[in-house]
């Protein structure tokens, strides 16, 4: 028995007795004698809710609250049970952003538990030394281990917990445990992103292995165990997350990454990385300020960088703030000034935004600057793009603009959003990925997880002007908005969602929506949607371009399809999302129909 085997077996021990421990039923299901109940995207009630994409992972969230967890400790169950349901989003691979209000402090606090890119990591990285150029993204950078920062997820969720969290780590994990070792039942969802990543997987033999048993995407109906990711998280619940930044699993890391263990016969260059034990044993989250600006009398906070997002979103509201906007007489005109409002705000991300020191987020979120940027935006007609960045000293300028950073930005469907409210009204939003779907399909050889490839989301050729130019130690720039909205303390709404930089504009669609449309909180979840990134057309969804493309023409704005009407590329985003009114009452809204609907649940459902 090798010192590997006898570690992990001894894990197995541990991860049953951290179920008996947790009083989980082993089933991931409803505690013993309660029936589960119906997954739907929309639940309305009190005492707590969870909305994430889903079913499985938002059960295991609601028996959390159930159980009286606070929103902490669900957010953490919930996002480890989507690391086993949904491998190819999110997991502990790979980062994310957590968002967090405190209920008793009125605070709102963020975790940047983002990839971090290795100690050795290089300008040229990214350069392919036989041909001088970028490597082409796709499927050579995706699919490598130059691309896979330092995973942030474990840390992050080690961090909520002792910040915010009333339960040990052990305790949140043992749902997850028992659903990896249980296995799941595979939907179309899964089995399409699974044949997506066919080829790319079979280079891979052990990802071919776990995800393509006998050469074929598992069944629509089958079950999906994982019994290695199962021993893994039992790890991490028995030694805390030190059991996956230091000893054996973060030398299988580091390994994996310097020598990405592909098929000899595959011709897929999966170029290898430089990520030490050293770079992973020295992974730390940040604790920064929430960015926060004032919307229509309400309190928004999201997501400082190394995340664009929350800078983004609030510039964007600051803009749309100066216009009336509704969903009735002066609807065509609302979703014109949300495009341009989108525009300018990725303009303005391109310029200044990134992982720097000097990122001057105070003037980026604040109305003064947005004042100064309305001056590019023509109520009646769209703007020629890309709209300049601005200037951020714009004195008495007449429309003070500096010159654009060009940026290619991705936009796919990976990524995976949670959001919860505990029955004492805390709250957390919780975006969280691989980057890719599937990530760089490098699965650690018999630790069950897919590493990231996070570190594609640098700008590929060194720029230093470039705020998002790679450099040893830097976190790469994001797009996730997990977003908390409070009125006069409480919180009011919790959104997020996936999409890479379409993120961005759709959690700012939601919020529109909701505020300015007149819709309900599962209406703007739903509504078909547009990402606006400084580009001259608008990439929409189909359902967006039948509803609005007359409306919008006469403005000049041209909208074209997001991608393959027939295929979920055409979808834009999954949001999860929660409302809690005045009263208290909740409204947890996920997607209806877009990557096979999401579920929602609240503790103490209305009666209909
Ligand atoms: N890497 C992306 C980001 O951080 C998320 C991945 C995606 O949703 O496409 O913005």
């Amino acid at each position: 028995m090798s010192a590997r085997t006898i570690v992990r077996a001894g894990a197995a021990l541990v991860a049953s007795s951290a179920l008996i421990a947790s009083g989980v039923s082993g089933t991931a299901g409803a505690p013993a004698g309660k029936k589960a109940p119906e997954p739907s995207p929309t639940a309305i009630g009190h005492g707590g809710a969870v909305s994430s994409v889903d079913a499985d992972a938002s059960r295991v969230g609601l028996e959390v609250l159930e159980r009286d967890g606070n929103a902490a400790d669900a957010a953490v169950a919930t996002a480890s049970a989507l690391g086993v349901t949904e491998p190819y989003s999110a997991g502990i691979g790979g980062g994310g952003f957590f968002v967090y209000h405190d209920a008793e402090t009125g605070e709102v606090s963020t975790i940047d538990g983002r990839e971090t890119a290795p100690s050795g990591i290089t300008q040229d990285g990214f350069i392919d030394p036989e041909t001088g150029e970028p490597y082409p993204f796709s499927p050579e950078l995706v699919s490598s281990g130059v691309a896979v920062g330092v995973p942030g997820t474990p840390a992050t969720w080690e961090a909520a917990l002792r910040d915010h969290g009333t339960w040990p780590l052990a305790k949140t994990l043992a749902p997850s445990i028992a659903l990896a070792a249980k296995g799941f039942t595979v939907d179309e969802t899964f089995r399409q992103q699974t044949l997506d990543n066919a080829e790319r997987f079979a280079a891979f033999p052990d990802t071919a292995e776990l995800f393509l048993p006998d050469g074929d995407a598992p069944k629509v109906g089958s079950r999906f165990r994982n019994p290695d990711l199962a021993k893994t998280l039992a790890h991490l619940a028995a030694h805390g997350t030190q059991g996956f930044y230091r000893g054996p699993i973060a030398e299988d890391v580091a390994a994996t990454v310097q020598e990405p263990p592909i098929a000899a016969e595959s011709d897929l260059p999966a170029p290898a990385g430089s990520m030490t034990v050293d770079d992973i044993a020295a992974y730390e989250v940040r604790r920064q300020a929430p960015t926060h600006s004032e919307y229509r009398g309400l309190d928004v906070y999201g997501m400082a960088p190394s995340s664009s997002g929350g800078i983004a979103v609030s510039e964007a509201l600051n803009v749309l703030e100066g216009y009336e906007l509704d969903g009735e007489a002066n609807l065509a005109q609302s979703l014109h000034l949300f495009l341009e409002a989108s525009a300018v705000a990725f303009a303005d991300r391109a310029a200044y935004v990134g992982d720097v020191p000097d990122v001057p987020v105070e003037t980026l979120v604040s109305q003064e600057f947005a004042d100064s940027r309305a001056c590019t935006i023509d109520p009646d007609q769209a703007s020629e793009r890309p709209v300049p960045a601005g200037d951020l000293d714009p004195g008495d300028g007449q429309c003070p603009t500096v010159e654009n950073i060009e940026q290619p930005d991705t936009e796919n469907i990976s990524t995976t959003h949670l959001s919860v409210v505990d029955q004492w009204g805390n709250a957390a939003a919780y975006t969280l990925t691989i980057e890719q779907t599937g990530g760089s399909g490098i699965t650690v050889p018999g630790r069950g997880f897919l590493l990231n490839n996070e570190l594609t989301d640098f700008t590929a050729e060194y720029d230093p002007e470039d705020p998002n130019r790679i450099e040893p130690g830097k976190r790469p720039r994001s797009s996730m908005s997990p977003t908390i909205v409070l009125e006069d303390g409480e919180v009011r709404y919790v959104v997020g969602s996936p999409g890479g930089a379409t993120i961005i504009t759709t959690v700012l669609q939601v919020l529109l929506g909701r505020i300015d449309l007149g819709m309900t909180l599962p209406e703007a979840v739903a509504a078909p949607r547009a990402s606006q990134r400084n580009t001259a057309a608008t990439p929409a969804e189909p359902a967006f371009i039948d509803a609005y493309g007359d409306t919008l023409e006469p403005f000049g704005q041209v909208l074209e399809p997001s991608g393959d009407e027939f295929t979920s590329a055409a979808e834009i985003g999954a949001v999860a999302a929660i409302e809690r009114d005045e009263q208290g009452r909740l409204t947890a809204a996920a997607e209806p129909e877009r990557r096979g609907g999401g579920t929602a649940y609240v503790v103490n459902p209305s009666p209909r």
